[in-house]
């Protein structure tokens, strides 16, 4: 068997569970996931790289598997006395087992080192058997842009205020990536994806997980380039998310939440898109034109469902 190298755009959860299926089933190969980090926040001091952290442990198999983020087997010390001094913000959990990431993140960062050199140094421990890169070492921070019902002004939040504290309840106008202009992809993301034998979009929002990946200037002309072929997975099944707030994201940007929205918003690489192939829900109809779209089993229920979504991914890209 030849030795293939597959990227991966992926944000937190759709992407973790994707990758660890992919691990699964792919043959001797490189996977080099390419990671959302336009919801990372500072609080507390603390830098928190949420998408990151979610694949990574997911990976490693530090996650807690019912709430689908945070570190197994947690505790909440820290974050009750952090409220017991009415330190703000308080709606926003953070796991003692999870801190000591977020100290080791903070301590390199702030001696200097790139957020990809810190993220190596992170998965030395974890062992997530792909190579986890952030989507750029420049800090590019998703925020949402919300009508005021106090006063009808249009104020932007940051994604972390709107999704935890707000729980995506204010109707979102639009998505601002705050930094993104003079971001860079991190080094050997672009590399990877010139010389990949396929690029699979992980079932991750596709606006504020692959849409902000996809916004690094360089990484969709590096996708649209891929000598591989480009196959996507559907996030939305039978016109609903499966989790997460895509629901909430998606109208924002005028794409119709369904699996042939997302699949015309992504688009035919030979139209000037993305796609090579659609991978949708086995009772859904998706129309994209110049797209190979292919119906399978799309719900990451267990390993082994998992297993087989992402072998039907490698099968659509020819790996
Ligand atoms: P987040 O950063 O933690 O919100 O995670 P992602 O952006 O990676 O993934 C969120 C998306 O994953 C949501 O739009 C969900 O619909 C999708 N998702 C979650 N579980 C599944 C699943 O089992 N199958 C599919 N196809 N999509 C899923
Ligand atoms: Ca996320």
């Amino acid at each position: 068997m030849t030795f293939v190298q597959i990227v991966v755009l992926a944000g937190g959860i759709g992407g973790a569970r994707f990758l660890a299926g992919l691990r699964a089933v792919t043959p001797p190969s490189s996977i080099t996931a390419v990671v959302n980090t336009g919801d990372d926040v500072t609080m507390h001091g603390l830098r928190i790289c949420p998408d990151l952290d979610s694949v990574m442990y997911t990976l490693g198999g530090g996650i807690d598997p019912e709430r689908g983020w945070g570190r197994t087997g947690e505790t909440w010390t820290v974050t009750e006395e952090l409220a017991a001094y009415g330190a703000e913000p308080t709606w926003f959990g953070l796991g003692d087992r999870d801190i000591a990431t977020h100290l080791v993140r903070t301590r390199m960062l702030d001696a200097g080192y790139p957020l990809s050199q810190v993220t190596a140094a992170l998965a030395d421990r974890w062992q997530p058997g792909v190579e986890l890169l952030p989507m750029s070492d420049q800090r590019v921070e998703t925020h949402v842009v919300v009508t005021d019902p106090e006063d009808g002004r249009q104020r932007a939040l940051h994604f972390q205020e709107w999704w935890v504290r707000h729980r995506a309840a204010p109707e979102p106008a639009a998505f601002v990536q705050v930094g993104v202009d003079t971001a860079r992809p991190a080094p050997g993301a672009v590399e990877a994806l010139a010389t990949a034998d396929a690029v699979l979009l992980a079932p991750s929002n596709p606006v504020v997980s692959i849409g902000t990946v996809l916004g690094v200037p360089g990484i969709r002309d590096a996708v649209r380039a891929t000598r591989g072929k480009v196959v996507g997975v559907s996030p939305v099944i039978g016109g609903a998310v499966v989790r997460g707030m895509a629901d909430r994201c998606l109208p924002a940007i005028g794409v119709e939440v369904s699996a042939e929205g997302v699949g015309r918003h992504y688009g035919a690489r030979s139209a000037g898109g993305l796609l090579d192939a659609w991978l949708v829900a086995p009772d859904d109809t998706a129309d994209v034109p110049g797209v190979d779209v292919r119906r399978v089993p799309l719900l990451m229920s267990d390993p082994d469902a998992t297993a087989a979504l992402a072998r039907a991914a490698l099968d659509a890209s020819g790996v």
